[in-house]
């Protein structure tokens, strides 16, 4: 006989963990108890070693999928000749940093009560266990139970009460537990907001979208706006309604065999799809499958993402597994709609029926976006499923921190100690609606985590929104601000991923982010670590005439390159009026609204504009994917020149990087007939060797070895392989993002690092 006092550490409490233990030690019959302890559970237990060890071993193996131990550690204790296993009360859980877990995708056991006609919440848009269902969408405060989430308001029946307090049963503390006589309800609304009575919800709203309407259905962090994903004219519709003009829709499949039939997906793939985390799955499409063009046009990749609540299985049932569109409520670029009336006051326009419930949703969260590039998970979008697990800081904040990103696709960050507690994401902050929800979401995630920040940290950007609010608040509540370089911030948050320390080598290509000269940097070769960094190398300046307006004319780019090699391109210009040109050529001349920057984003928009792939966008990012397509669809044939100078006030100042032999040359190929897939793929082959010769170049004269690779150009799969296969050839320790992802929505987990960092907190 012997007693063992175990420490569990990590995300486990209101995941289901105490019952497991319970469990665990009844079937090995060991005696003692559970409770939740700060940042964990500990365990007594007694009996035979050799059960002892297994309960131990057992512990880790076996524990419930929502629950992410980080350590387990033991140590003998005196026996007590304990007689049964107890679940204690929580008098701890109170005063502790509070865990809020990400919401999850119904369970197998619940799926399969949701349709066995025995089982008493059959066909129950609702149910749900400790191992599934919603969790930070529902939570309107500290500590984690019933009272306070949103399904306060429901009276638990006498059934659901003995399973809720049975710690044998897999509802033990089951916080959203319900069935049809005691929880929500669905409700049928029509577009001008009154009810719809209807025997069956899910059947009267399967007829529907059989029959072509567009409904919008309320979810787990939002209302999805839905409509057959087969057929051409509800799509082009749904465009139409929602003012979307080519960016794609996601769409949910019944299962993995129905996904496999219309995209090509592996093993990985599969995996993430059916994950309890239920991301959007970027997949390539088969050809000549059923699903309408319109989805994601002239795109070879689709969105896919399998039901992930019970009202989604019983919808997918309903319609017999039609593929159904599924993306965010909401017009244009505003942030997702969530609470009834306002999602019909705003969808009513776009949707024909709202197929609605009675749970509300107290905090917004978009699907999460993922996919696997060289056989690893690299996200696109941070959110559902994912928020608000915390990520580990390299160095402990020494007050609490929150950082609040960038504008677009943003999201904020707490940090507390060493957590970074990422936010889902929020949209683009440029949008009136969009910064309103950023600012009640901070003040929701404050209240939530009960953690109220020393600091805020913000981008240099001086007129981005979030970092107003960032000065706003700090001279408000005399709190300090800490500042951040875009780019810095970018390469701080993929070391942090990877938790290294000292210095490295940062590639940070993206769009646009505010240089320390002013100028918009996005081509950039930074040096240095958490604390600081010199910017060691940078693509050419050339003029961005019209500012961030200049994303959405991939051409202007294009002009400005032709401008500032001192070459023509016929195409282009029989594409483009004189006129038109000349309005541009005059912005530069007397420099009106024409900053300088050293954009790599923009670089690929005017290499897309030359190579005819895209003269105008209706969204920032689509002219460079464009011209990845182009590139994948040609085998490797060669690079273009390019020129590498040192500038000439010396050593300390960055090398520059001239593009001009580059375009030169892409003008002969265009010239020459070549077709855009060789100029595309010679362009990333340029690339791939100007980071290669770089960094080597910097190698050399600092002995750094370790590069990471971050900023939203390394969304581009192509690039990002390319140009780490070939540092990893030329002996470099390459890291890049599979935590946060490499763009934006990465910004203020960085932000964190470099803050803590600065202000000495330990590491
Ligand atoms: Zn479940
Ligand atoms: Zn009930
Ligand atoms: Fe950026």
């Amino acid at each position: 006989m012997e007693r063992r006092v175990i420490a569990v550490k990590g995300t486990v409490q209101g995941v289901g963990f105490r019952p497991f233990v319970y469990a665990l030690a009844t079937d090995l019959s060991l005696n003692g108890f559970v409770n939740n302890q700060v940042g964990g559970v500990h365990i007594e237990v007694e009996g035979e070693a050799d059960s002892l060890d297994r309960f131990v071993r057992r512990l880790g193996t076996e524990s419930p999928p929502l629950a992410h131990i980080e350590a387990i550690s033991w140590e003998a204790g005196e026996t007590r000749g304990e007689e049964n296993f107890r679940i204690q009360g929580s008098a701890s859980e109170r005063g502790g940093a509070v865990v809020i877990t990400p919401d999850a995708a119904t369970c197998d056991a619940c799926l399969r009560e949701l349709f066995d006609p025995r089982d008493r919440r059959c066909g129950y848009a609702f149910l749900n266990c400790t191992n599934c269902g919603p969790r930070l969408t529902i939570v309107t405060g500290a500590p984690y139970d019933r009272e306070r989430t949103t399904m306060a308001s429901f009276k638990m029946c006498t059934a659901c009460r003995a399973e809720y307090e049975d710690p044998a049963n897999r509802r033990f503390h089951a916080q959203p537990v319900a069935c049809p006589a005691c929880g929500p309800q669905l409700q049928l609304v029509a577009a001008d907001g009154t009810a719809i009575p209807a025997e069956n919800s899910i059947e009267h709203t399967a007829q529907a979208l059989l029959a072509g309407k567009i409904v919008a259905i309320k979810g787990l962090g939002g209302f999805h706006l839905a409509c057959d994903a087969t057929d051409p004219n509800a799509v082009a519709e749904l465009r139409r309604r929602k003012r979307r003009d080519e960016k794609p829709f996601a769409v949910m499949v019944a299962d993995i065999p129905a996904v496999l039939a219309l995209c090509e997906c592996t093993r990985t793939e599969q995996e993430l799809l059916a994950s309890w985390r239920r991301p959007i799955v970027l997949l390539r499409k088969r050809p000549h499958g059923e699903l309408a063009e319109g989805l994601a046009p002239g795109n070879p990749r689709l969105g896919v993402m399998l039901p992930y609540t019970p009202l989604h299985h019983l919808l997918m049932c309903a319609v017999g597994g039609r593929p159904l569109v599924m993306t965010s409520g909401n017009s244009s670029d505003e942030p997702i709609a969530y609470e009834q009336a306002d999602a019909v006051g705003r969808l009513r326009s776009i949707a024909d029926l709202f197929l609605s419930h009675n749970r509300p949703i107290h905090l917004r969260c978009d699907d999460s976006v993922t996919r696997v590039v060289a056989g690893q998970e690299s996200l696109i979008r941070r959110s559902r499923g994912l928020a608000p697990q915390p990520i580990t800081l390299p160095v402990a904040c020494p007050i609490p921190l929150l950082a609040v990103g960038g504008q677009l696709k943003a999201t904020f960050a707490l940090g507390r100690g060493q957590q970074a507690i990422v936010s889902h994401h929020v949209g683009d902050l440029d949008h009136y609606q969009a910064y309103l929800a950023f600012e009640r979401d901070i003040g929701l995630f404050e209240q939530l985590f009960a953690t109220h920040p020393a600091g805020v940290v913000h981008d240099l950007h001086p007129d981005y929104a979030s970092t107003g609010y960032a000065l706003r608040r700090c001279h408000a509540m005399g709190l300090k601000n800490i500042a951040v370089q875009h780019h810095h911030a970018h390469m701080a948050s993929c070391m942090a991923e990877h938790g290294l320390q000292g210095s490295v080598i940062g590639v940070t290509f993206d769009g646009t982010g505010y240089g320390t000269d002013g100028a918009v940097w996005g081509g950039e070769f930074l040096i240095g670590g958490y604390q600081h960094f010199t910017r060691a190398a940078h693509l050419r300046y050339v003029a961005l005439p019209g500012g961030d307006a200049a994303a959405r004319e991939p051409w202007r780019m294009a002009l400005v390159h032709l401008l500032d090699s001192e070459t023509r391109c016929l195409p282009f210009e029989q594409r483009h009026a004189a006129s038109q040109r000349h309005i541009i050529e005059r912005m530069i001349e007397r420099k009106f609204n024409t900053p300088l920057t050293s954009s790599a984003g923009r670089l690929f928009d005017a290499v897309a504009a030359l190579a005819g792939v895209a003269d105008r966008v209706s969204y920032e990012g689509q002219a460079a994917m464009a011209l990845e397509w182009a590139a994948t669809s040609s085998a490797a044939s060669g690079s273009y020149p390019f020129s590498m100078d040192q500038a000439c006030d010396g050593p300390e100042q960055p090398l520059l990087i001239d593009t001009r032999p580059m375009i030169r040359a892409i003008v002969a190929d265009v010239a020459n007939g070549e077709g855009p897939p060789v100029i595309a793929r010679r362009f990333h082959t340029t690339l791939v060797t100007m980071i290669a010769n770089i960094c080597a170049k910097l190698r050399q004269r600092t002995g750094l070895e370790r590069v990471v690779l971050s900023g939203g150009v390394f969304m581009n799969a192509l690039l990002a392989q390319e140009a780490a296969a070939r540092l990893h050839a030329d002996g470099f320790d390459v890291h890049q993002h599979h935590v946060v992802p490499p763009n934006d929505g990465g910004l203020s987990f960085g932000q964190l690092a470099v803050a803590a960092s600065r202000m000495g907190g330990a590491a």
